[in-house]
């Protein structure tokens, strides 16, 4: 068969590989002029790692990716070390990356919130039952179960930073799903997310798989009984094509869905991003610190800071320490319009918070990156209403973020979704 994958990232390349190996003819349209999509990273010149556009790690659980990494034969390249994330309370941060540490946090008090929270996180980590969980808002469960304290201090300014108005609506499997899937020690591709990325492009290239860079798909439409891509002015016959894409994006290249299909792809909310990469001369949080959670009422102008190379040693960026300040926004929000000095007349004042001895000459280069899609929110009973891999087209197949639930978006996903895709494809 002629397959066509439109989209570059970790999806679109984990099928295009499965479905090479069954023996298809593989073509994979992207619009940008690289590989690897959100996950995708920037390098200067005088660094040997790239930096991703949006700060990326994985778990130990995500089982997934680094199954996909060992078959490569690149596991060797793959690093987990134990960066130390910390909670905000009453002005200062303390780690929290651990049961003792959790239990030694002062936020909660050392009494029955604190058991609550324990108990609460263990009957997570522990059931299956995410289709019980799915029926309730994770802020009406967590009031119910955690109790308003635990609630509001501990996973509310989760839910406020992820979700910002629609906080309230999110279901508690995705909470569930979050809990369920972490683990302490993070990991990172040696050379970063963008290296492995580009390994596994030339990797498909080898195998013979066409990878068009700067090839924008304008429309996909059924015509005597073939898939025609339209892009760049001109068209081409596949005999099946996958959709890597946001959902919205899909609605607009697929006129030909359905109106049930295409209003499922379009009543699909999501959260954008907004991420500021800084290189600074100095390192920022003299503690160590990698990944700091900043509660939306404690006045930080974003939701986290994250200190990369507390994470992955300076050495690798030539000395320079990278340091990302980044949020989850609603689109039409004032942060996607602002230009990246004015973005940055807004959060640097919050960067003394971090290290008092912080001088605005710390700054080397600031580099902002903006994505209207970001974060699916899933709403109560949200099974329901994602849409199918298999679309009521013959031969057209869409697999996004927005279909990995109920597990949170992420690139291990990304590759389940789609080698499914390909499954399903064969
Ligand atoms: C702020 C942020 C932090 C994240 N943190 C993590 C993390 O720590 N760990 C983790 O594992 N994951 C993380 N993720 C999620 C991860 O990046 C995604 O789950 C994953 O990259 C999605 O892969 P994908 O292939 O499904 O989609 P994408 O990576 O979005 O790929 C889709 C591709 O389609 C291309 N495309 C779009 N329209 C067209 C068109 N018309 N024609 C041709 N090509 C088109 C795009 O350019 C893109 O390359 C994060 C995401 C964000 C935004």
């Amino acid at each position: 068969m002629r397959i066509a994958i439109i989209g570059a990232g970790f999806g679109g390349m984990a099928a295009a590989y499965d479905l090479k190996k069954a023996g298809h003819d593989v073509t994979i349209y992207e619009s940008a002029n690289y590989v690897g999509g959100l996950a995708s990273g920037f390098k200067e010149s005088h660094w040997d790692w790239s930096v991703e556009k949006f700060y990326h790690h994985w778990f130990q659980s995500d089982r997934e990716m680094l199954g996909l990494i060992k078959e490569l034969g690149f596991e060797g390249k793959v690093l987990f070390p134990r960066p130390l994330t910390v909670m905000y309370h009453n002005g200062k941060f303390y780690p929290f990356d651990s049961i003792l540490r959790a239990l030694l946090f002062p936020g909660l008090g050392f009494g029955l919130d604190k058991i609550r929270f324990g108990f609460v996180g263990l009957y997570l980590r522990l059931t299956n039952n995410w289709k019980a969980l799915e029926k309730m808002t994770a802020d009406s469960w967590m009031m119910k179960w955690a109790g308003r304290n635990v609630y509001e201090k501990m996973w509310k300014p989760l839910l406020v930073g992820k979700f910002g108005p629609f906080y309230r609506d999110v279901n508690m499997a995705w909470m569930w799903a979050r809990i369920k899937a972490r683990t302490t020690r993070l990991g990172t591709f040696q050379g970063g997310f963008q290296r492995f990325a580009d390994l596994f492009a030339a990797r498909l290239r080898d195998l013979g798989i066409e990878i068009r860079l700067g090839a924008r798909v304008e429309s996909i439409r059924p015509e005597q009984g073939k898939l025609v891509v339209r892009s760049d002015g001109s068209s081409e016959a596949f005999d099946k094509v996958l959709v890597t894409t946001a959902p919205n994006l899909m609605a607009k290249l697929t006129p030909d869905l359905p109106e049930n299909y295409l209003k499922g792809l379009l009543e699909l909310k999501s959260m954008g991003a907004v991420v500021m990469v800084l290189s600074l001369k100095h390192q920022l949080s003299n503690e160590g610190y990698y990944w700091f959670n900043l509660p939306k009422e404690a006045g930080y102008p974003f939701l986290a800071l994250v200190e990369h190379t507390n994470f992955v040693p300076k050495e690798h960026f030539g000395g320079d320490h990278i340091v990302y300040a980044g949020d989850y926004l609603e689109a039409g929000h004032e942060y996607f319009s602002l230009s990246d000095e004015e973005l940055l007349e807004r959060f640097i004042p919050a960067f003394k918070k971090f290290n008092p001895a912080f001088e605005r000459d710390w700054v080397k280069k600031v580099w902002v990156f903006k994505t209207n899609y970001a974060q699916p929110v899933p709403l109560v009973n949200h099974s329901k209403n994602i849409p199918t891999i298999q679309t009521p087209i013959e031969g057209l197949y869409f697999a996004s973020m927005s279909q990995v639930y109920p597990w949170d978006r992420g690139t291990n996903f990304a590759v389940e979704i789609g080698r499914r895709a390909a499954r399903m494809m064969k």
